[in-house]
């Protein structure tokens, strides 16, 4: 979906960004800003910042930063869009959607995965259907899923290319290559994102041969990382919390049993986005991974994350060389009301202090993962029980290293977004960035340096750099007091040139340099000059 910037400048303007922070968190006015404890990371003295001026906020304690759009996104774990519409509801904009770019894609994908369902019910899709039957996979199972058989002969381009699709679609997806099928003799898993569109495949192989599963390639609308398999199908039921288990037929099998509250992370290893795309469900999570070595790391690795995004965590498990798949063939359903909890997951008996003091440094970095403090507090006191240790060794606070100083040695990516925010918020600062031929190297930067010289205001800028990173070297050097900030901008240039000159004397050979070639001696001794002066001011 995609919204006209004039209409996201509108609707950011209407909304005063103190007023929108204020509304979820206290916000105490000081000076031109606002003060308030930062939603995003614990802390007992504010330096969570909010500027009506610039329409932006900033973390010093652990960086985050960004604008009315980005801190609903990240507060309320919503999308760019939801949250233009919800700032567009509160002031009265409508929110008029324009032609989703990607209509043709999901149009395709939709196509496809009807077409590989009809023929898994035809004649032709026999050896798929009679492979799920023999997995003992229900028809109705196989229907609500839209599971389908990709046969051995091509069929997709023959029956697109006269219901007006574009063969160059089907290949950005994956699913043809040339005029190809990409998919032969598989069984197809469609996979579907929070509104339901088919965005992706998952496929397997009839028999036993490697890889046995594969997916269908990343494209724009189909990343792994954000999305879960079943998240759609069982919507309903992800209120009374989550399954986790890792495959397609895993979930498949245990949705046919009376857990109908189940999610699989599509093989890859369960990422924050997925947690995060949960989120808008439930909060709690049980994890039914493999019970091979493979599924027991995977297992404490989801643990953390979940536990970060804030999640109440236990672990089901499984004997070695059974999966939830095998388990609910034997014994018909998943004892749920056998889960452990995440601590007795990790805990195992020590037999010297090596071990025990690696188990509790184990649990050092798992309860620093628990932001909220009354969780923190609570699960410390059982772990300190369980592992007859006081309570003062198991909750480390982390220092967070203060931002508010302009370190020496930062990367020059760095730099680079510090003198973009410095210029996207003063005039002055922009004219002189036009006048230098500031070659940005990441393309990242590049577009967020077009935006700026064209004068586009702060918070647009910032809701055009990606990297979570950049954003905040963008915003940081913003809130300094009594800055003057043509001369900062100034020093900044300075010092971005100094960093470009020690890179391009780096890549002179030293080998070169000590065979004494006086060509490239001298050279390398006028770039150390050229620095030396440049840092100088
Ligand atoms: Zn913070």
């Amino acid at each position: 979906m995609r919204i006209s910037q004039d209409k996201i400048v509108e609707i950011r303007e209407a909304n005063p960004i103190e007023e929108v922070i204020g509304n979820y968190i206290p916000l105490k006015k000081a000076g031109k800003n606002y003060k308030g404890l930062c939603p995003f990371h614990l802390e007992k003295a504010p330096s969570f910042i909010v500027s009506p001026e610039k329409g932006i906020y900033h973390c010093f304690g652990c960086g985050k930063s960004g604008n009315v759009f980005t801190f609903l996104m990240e507060y309320n774990n919503m999308s760019f869009y939801e949250a233009v519409r919800e700032l567009g509801n509160r002031v009265g904009i409508r929110v008029e959607v324009v032609e989703d770019a990607n209509k043709e894609l999901y149009r395709a994908n939709e196509f496809v995965a009807s077409l590989y369902h009809s023929i898994l019910l035809s004649e032709s899709g026999t050896p798929g259907h009679e492979w799920l039957r023999k997995r003992g996979i229900l028809d109705d199972t196989a229907n609500k899923f839209m599971l389908g058989y990709a046969p051995e002969q091509p069929i997709i381009w023959n029956k697109a290319k006269t219901n007006g699709f574009k063969q160059k679609d089907f290949e950005v997806l994956g699913l043809l290559i040339g005029v190809r099928d990409a998919f032969r003799r598989k069984v197809i898993f469609p996979i579907r994102d929070r509104l339901g569109r088919v965005v992706g495949f998952g496929s397997r192989v009839l028999d036993d041969s490697e890889p046995k599963y594969i997916n269908s390639k990343e494209s724009l609308i189909f990343k792994k990382r954000r999305l879960l398999y079943g998240a759609y199908e069982s919507r309903s039921e992800l209120r009374k919390g989550a399954t986790l288990v890792e495959g397609y037929m895993d979930l498949l099998s245990v949705y046919q049993t009376e857990t109908k509250n189940v999610v699989a992370s599509l093989g890859t290893s369960f990422a924050q986005e997925q947690a995060r795309y949960l989120k808008g469900y439930t909060k709690s999570v049980i994890i039914a991974y493999d019970g091979d070595d493979a599924g027991h790391k995977a297992t404490e690795r989801a643990i953390d994350i979940l536990l970060e995004e804030g999640f109440d965590v236990k672990v089901l498990r499984f004997p070695d060389g059974d999966d939830p798949d095998s388990w609910v063939k034997k014994h018909e359903k998943l004892d749920l009301s056998e889960a452990q909890s995440f601590m007795e997951f990790k805990f195992k008996e020590c037999s010297d202090i090596t071990e025990k003091e690696t188990l509790i440094r184990e649990f050092q970095e798992t309860l620093s993962k628990i932001a909220d403090p009354l969780k923190k507090e609570l699960w410390a006191d059982e772990i300190s029980k369980k592992l007859e240790i006081r309570k003062e060794f198991l909750v480390i606070e982390k220092v967070v290293p203060k931002r508010n100083r302009v370190a020496e040695n930062k990367k020059l990516e760095d730099l680079e977004a510090e003198l973009l925010g410095i210029a996207a918020t003063y005039p002055k600062v922009r004219e002189f960035l036009i006048k230098e031929k500031f070659e940005v190297l990441t393309e990242e930067l590049k577009t967020s340096l077009a935006l700026v010289l064209q004068g586009e205001a702060s918070p647009e800028v910032l809701s055009s750099i990606s990297s979570e990173k950049l954003r905040e070297r963008f915003t940081d050097v913003l809130f300094r007091e009594d800055t003057d900030y043509e001369k900062l901008g100034k020093d900044y240039l300075n010092r971005i040139r100094a960093e470009r000159t020690k890179i391009e004397r780096k890549g002179l050979s030293s080998e070169k340099i000590n065979k004494g070639e006086s060509e490239i001696l001298r050279k390398f001794q006028d770039l150390k000059r050229q620095e030396l002066f440049l840092r100088g001011g």
